[in-house]
């Protein structure tokens, strides 16, 4: 996510602030001052933020832990003001691999009410009259400060275990259910379930707390997207990539000029170029750089092509190219066999058009 800070690592994973964080100590102060509140009240709740976030941030951890102990790498975890995000680098795809990564989050913070309730003499505080209470929890004192803790803890793991895929409680669900269906099925259920919920949200949002319509908008986006992923992992498992791959293209020479590579452009459909030397992918001219120097008709390919290349193998699983394209890097890859001679290439829209042609033959 663009506009975070890095905090530093833990356990060889980077924990991140996004920027936005910072609006919370603004609401924080906004609502003291409109209740009458001092420095010392300020003070108190921006130093309970900050111990709250600490509690996500080991709640994140849980995830990621767990998720190393199944081989799954976390690439970092960011700090949002609606909570934190733990970016595994996949999500493990054993029902109960899942399972246990979705429920170690919200573990820690059972943990740490239980250690918590040692210090926090709950008995004496509900022996109070209400009025008692209320006057109690006025004060700005450890105890209190330990209660909120205790309660915000309590709270984290009641909220995260509802059942609104992609938070924690839908993927307990939808591992659940994928133990008794398939994992595409699965997953379409849980992320229903999620987008209901998601609408709930938004209307006690409307109604009760603005942060309910943050959570409401993750829910809904994150349920359709996760959704849509899984489904089409499904339909690309077993393939190649020869399959999808584009075969009646045009090739560059690094020698051509851009006025040849502007009329192809102009003639067909296709945006970026594999540059070759005798039968080697050594370059892609991308549409954006044509785009770019298409005013230089004298220039040639390769001062404008690109050396730093992936390619793919042609057996390679088809899979591995959504992965790809998903990680956002670029959408357009020269194909080769073993020997590294160059037989055609594949971008998003045919992986695309692969993907909706399979869901066709499907049904
Ligand atoms: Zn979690």
């Amino acid at each position: 996510m663009k506009g975070s800070v890095s905090l530093g690592k833990i356990a060889g994973i980077r924990i991140k602030v996004h920027w936005t964080f910072l609006l919370i100590f603004v609401w924080v102060v906004f609502v003291e001052m409109r209740q009458g509140g001092n420095l010392s009240s300020i003070l108190f709740n921006a130093a309970f933020i900050l111990v709250l976030f600490a509690c996500v941030v080991l709640h994140e951890l849980g995830h990621a832990l767990m998720a190393r102990r199944f081989g799954v790498v976390t690439r970092k975890i960011t700090l949002l003001p609606i909570g934190g995000v733990a970016s595994l680098q996949k999500i493990p795809e054993e029902p109960y691999q899942e399972f246990l990564v979705a429920l170690a989050g919200p573990l820690v913070n059972v943990v740490i009410a239980l250690l918590l309730l040692f210090f926090v003499p709950i008995g004496n505080f509900t022996g109070l009259s209400q009025v008692e209470q209320l006057e109690t929890l006025r004060e700005l004192s450890l105890q209190n400060f330990l209660l909120y803790l205790f309660l915000a803890n309590t709270i984290l793991v009641v909220f995260n275990l509802i059942p609104a895929f992609p938070m924690d409680g839908g993927r307990v669900l939808r591992a659940v259910l994928a133990m008794y269906t398939d994992r595409v099925k699965a997953t379409s259920i849980a992320a229903t379930i999620g987008q209901v919920i998601a609408f709930i949200f938004l209307f006690l949002g409307l109604t009760m707390n603005i942060f309910l319509i943050f959570i409401a908008l993750f829910v809904f986006v994150g349920a359709y997207g996760e959704n849509k992923m899984v489904q089409h992992e499904a339909l690309l498992k077993g393939h190649k990539v020869q399959e999808a791959m584009l075969t009646d293209i045009h090739f560059l020479e690094p020698e051509d000029s851009m006025e040849k590579v502007v009329s192809l452009i102009l003639s067909g459909t296709e945006k970026d170029f594999v540059v070759r030397s005798e039968d080697k992918p050594i370059g892609v001219l991308s549409h954006e750089r044509i785009l770019e120097h298409a005013r230089e008709p004298g220039s040639k390919v390769r001062d404008h092509m690109e050396t730093h290349i992936k390619t793919l193998n042609h057996l390679a699983p088809l899979q591995d190219v959504l992965r790809l394209v998903e990680s956002g890097k670029t959408h357009f890859y020269p194909v080769t066999d073993k020997e590294g001679r160059l037989l055609g290439a594949i971008d998003l829209a045919n992986l695309n058009e692969f993907i909706v042609l399979q869901s066709h033959l499907d049904f």
